[in-house]
């Protein structure tokens, strides 16, 4: 029988184990982690997306504020909003909640991020760290990943993970995630010739396509890990990337669409924003 994760468990555990006793310890020294999260437009998954991570922000004692802002805005105003939020020693996080209007620059909102309050770790500079291996803040879909199979005990030294998927935010980053923990790693995209081949010696398959039900369980070698990462609504009903019903019957574990990652790049974004905190106070 395949091992459900469940990234509403792990997140759990994390929360009681992990961020709770670190921000108690900020708020004896009278520091309140605090996450700023800028939403342009009316995007409904915008706000629900944000209304999730308030939800995890109160549970672990940490103040969450939302600066909305109308479709039509000018992209200086966005930019001259994060310049104060950067400049504010009481802000510890911010993230700007994507996708934003075609008429602001996503690099250049991202660019404006002081990288040391960089939550989501999508500024060049976060980005640059994470790929030469130094400490810094962590985008948060990969690094909620990895917690996921630190969860089921999962060494890949030496494991071979084929990731499905190269976006900025999720596929390149986990890649390099997986490769520092001395896996081999085999990318796959759009462009990539017979997927199932490259799937048939894999011990983790992390999917990150954004297809629905996009890989069967045909194409998954019995015992391996997969790693859901999409999210779709079809027909009023939530699934992943992966087919859930054949993929069960091949693997050893797996992670389920609604409850698996989603619930992990929360936990992860709370849990940067106390990192955040913590560095940005023992500077000051
Ligand atoms: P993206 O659209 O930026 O990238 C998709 C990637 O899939 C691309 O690199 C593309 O080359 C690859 N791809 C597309 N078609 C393919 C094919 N036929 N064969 C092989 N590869 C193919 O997507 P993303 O931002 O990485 O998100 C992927 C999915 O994960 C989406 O469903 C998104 O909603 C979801 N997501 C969920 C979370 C979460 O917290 N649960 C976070 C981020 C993204």
């Amino acid at each position: 029988m395949a091992k459900i994760i469940s990234g509403k468990d792990v997140a759990e555990k994390i929360l009681t184990t992990n961020i709770k006793p670190k921000v108690d310890d900020l708020k004896l020294k009278g520091v309140i982690p605090t996450l700023v999260v800028i939403l342009v437009g009316d995007v409904q998954a915008s706000a629900s997306y944000v209304r999730q991570k308030e939800k995890f922000a109160a549970k672990a004692g940490i103040k969450s504020e939302v600066r909305k802002f109308s479709e039509t805005v000018p992209e200086q105003e966005v930019l001259d909003e994060i310049i104060k939020i950067n400049k504010d020693s009481d802000l510890h996080g911010i993230i700007v909640q994507l996708p934003l209007p075609d008429h602001i620059s996503v690099t250049k909102i991202l660019n404006s991020i002081d990288p040391s309050k960089d939550v989501d770790g999508f500024t060049p500079t976060n980005v640059g760290k994470l790929f030469l291996g130094e400490e810094t803040l962590v985008s948060c879909t990969p690094k909620g990943i990895m917690l996921l199979l630190e969860s089921v005990n999962t060494d890949l030294k030496g494991k071979n993970v084929t990731v499905i998927g190269r976006s900025n935010i999720v596929g390149k980053p986990v890649s390099i995630l997986c490769q520092q923990k001395h896996a081999t790693v085999t990318m796959c995209h759009s462009r990539t010739k017979d997927l199932t081949a490259k799937l048939s010696d894999a011990d983790v398959i992390i999917v990150a396509v954004g297809v629905p039900k996009f890989i069967h369980g045909d194409q998954i070698p019995m015992g391996s890990i997969v790693i859901d990462v999409g999210i779709h609504n079809v027909d009023g009903k939530l699934c992943g990337d992966v087919d859930f019903e054949s993929a069960q019957n091949k693997v050893s574990a797996i992670t389920p669409v609604p409850g698996g990652v989603g619930p992990m790049t929360v936990c992860a974004l709370i849990e940067n924003t106390v990192i955040a905190a913590e560095r940005l106070s023992n500077k000051n």
